[in-house]
């Protein structure tokens, strides 16, 4: 079982299989991408399948794959499988903006992905265009429809952007009402890629009261263990509300994470400029108990929550989330 120094159990792994991107989500990167990781600094099928056995073996049961978009990837789904297979795995999910999942669905689904979340920050084609500077609303919606159809749950996640789509938000929560999708509506962070600062005039707060002024009868729910969300339902609505204070850090306390970038780095907080790098312990030959340690060591040194590893960071990181895996 793998325990940080806090007592927190840490058996929840986000795997960033690449960090290249379809979409130039204006949160997440600058409009002309990132200087990508070439292509034999990313981890191969192989060593990220090597590690995620090693993580399941040490107590990790919930694996979501991310990025970059996952499904630029071509070995997307043999990897899927192979990691489906890996006894002690509970739960395997995906992170994706969905316009180029649709296709794979019925794998996903014989894989036994019981949830996808997808990224929709608008429902108008305009400001889709805007934010993500490209087209393929009608894809990503087309995504959602056929997710649900396989019985696939679905959470959508909304970056609420001052000036840019605080006009979508209650759109997006009566999404929740035609739809059995659960909507979850996140504070902007600073990972974009950019030294553009961001603004948290919309923070949790202000889009729970935004909300409520349109439907005062919404009321809190439990929220289920290691949540990053704060849960809300709306009477007659199929799904659910949700939402991540992921900039003022209000959810560090239960951290129970652990990110993998694509260039094989282990990340034991969000809000960490640095990590250990794993895929260089693995291509220097370490055994499976070398790397075991490693790890061991690692998460030993997780930091506390956010701030604390701001600090030791010396400052806030501005990585876009393509490459830390959001
Ligand atoms: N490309 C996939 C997608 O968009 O769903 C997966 C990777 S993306 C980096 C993962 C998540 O990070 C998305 O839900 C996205 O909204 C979120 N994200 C990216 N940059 C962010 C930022 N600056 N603030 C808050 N969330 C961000
Ligand atoms: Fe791509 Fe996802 Fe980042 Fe948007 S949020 S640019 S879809 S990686």
């Amino acid at each position: 079982m793998l325990t940080d120094s806090f007592g927190r159990k840490i058996n929840y792994l986000r795997l960033a299989v690449i960090d290249r991107c379809n979409l130039r989500c204006t949160y997440c990167m600058p409009e002309n991408g990132l200087a990508w990781i070439p292509g034999g600094e990313l981890m191969t099928t192989t060593e990220m399948l090597r590690l995620c056995r090693l993580f399941t073996e040490m107590g990790v049961d919930k694996v979501r794959i991310t990025g970059g978009e996952p499904f630029m990837r071509r070995d997307l789904l043999p990897l899927l499988e192979n990691i489906s297979r890996l006894p002690g795995l509970r739960e395997l999910t995906l992170t994706t903006n969905g316009l180029l999942t649709e296709p794979f669905i019925p794998q996903m689904k014989t894989l036994g992905v019981r949830s996808v979340n997808i990224s929709l920050d608008t429902l108008d084609e305009e400001r889709f265009s805007g934010i993500t500077r490209r087209t393929g609303l009608h894809k990503v919606l087309a995504t959602i429809h056929t997710l649900l159809a396989h019985r696939i749950n679905v959470k959508i996640n909304c970056v609420v952007m001052d000036g840019q789509n605080t006009e979508d938000i209650l759109p997006l929560v009566r999404l929740a009402k035609k739809l059995p999708v659960d909507v979850r509506f996140i504070e902007e962070m600073p990972f974009n890629g950019t030294d553009e600062p961001v603004s948290l005039k919309w923070d949790f707060p202000h889009i729970l009261e935004h909300i409520r002024n349109h439907f005062p009868d919404i009321e809190k729910i439990p929220d289920p263990a290691y949540s990053t969300s704060f849960n809300y339902r709306i009477p007659g609505f199929t799904g659910n509300i949700g939402i991540i204070a992921a900039h003022t850090r209000s959810f560090c306390g239960s951290c129970n994470r652990l990110r993998l970038t694509p260039a094989g780095i282990l990340r034991t907080c969000l809000y960490e400029a640095s990590g250990k790098n794993l895929k260089a312990e693995l291509r220097a030959g370490r055994s499976d108990a070398e790397l075991k340690e490693i790890i061991f060591r690692a998460v030993r040194g997780k930091p506390k929550d956010g701030w604390e590893a701001e600090k030791k960071s010396s400052g806030t990181v501005h990585e876009s989330m393509a490459t830390i895996g959001g």
